[in-house]
């Protein structure tokens, strides 16, 4: 079947807007208020003739901290029933959450391939900032702006590559 690409990552890193981004097009609701429904958005990707499924199942807004858990809960078990590969996403701007963290601990273990995104990497001059991920032991994060177009097709061809 066609390969499942899952965005995994804690609220407002951006798995959204790198949903539309690498879509091109507004699929997913990019929104940080509280309360509103969660999402599952899956968009057929297709690049130079190959496709995947790319899925966004993270919740939106600001959440208690139950909540919180068990969003990335639901995220990473869709991930692990679905998933060919997990893109973790991590804000450069925000730099290593406790939340980053413990979404690291969860993907440590599974089969699945984890690339780690760090978006918000908006400019040359935050890519240190960025490279510190690496502490999260998914490798070398990828770094990406979805606001300024940094770095696309760099992140498909990794995706590509590890499908
Ligand atoms: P999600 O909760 O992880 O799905 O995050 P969203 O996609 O809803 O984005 C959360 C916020 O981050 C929104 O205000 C976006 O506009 C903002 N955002 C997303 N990507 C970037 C980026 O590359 N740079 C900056 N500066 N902001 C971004
Ligand atoms: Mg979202």
């Amino acid at each position: 079947g066609i390969p499942q690409v899952a965005i995994v990552g804690r609220p407002n890193v951006g798995k959204s807007s790198l949903l539309n981004w690498l879509a091109g097009l507004r699929v997913a609701i990019v929104d940080d208020r509280p309360g509103i429904t969660r999402d599952r958005v899956v968009y057929l990707m297709e690049h130079e003739g190959r496709f995947f499924e790319l899925i966004d199942t993270g919740g939106m807004g600001h959440m208690d901290a139950d909540a919180l858990t068990q969003d990335i809960e639901n995220q990473i078990s869709q991930a692990i029933d679905s998933a060919d590969l997990i893109l973790f996403v991590v804000d450069t701007r925000e730099g290593i959450a406790t939340m980053d963290s413990e979404v690291a601990k969860r993907l440590r273990y599974l089969k699945t391939t984890v690339i780690c995104v760090a978006n918000k990497t908006d400019h040359e001059k935050f890519d240190t900032q960025a490279d510190d991920f690496g502490r999260l032991g998914h490798g070398q994060p990828l770094k990406v702006s979805t606001e300024q177009n940094r770095n696309r097709s760099v992140l498909l061809n990794r995706i590509f590559d590890a499908l």
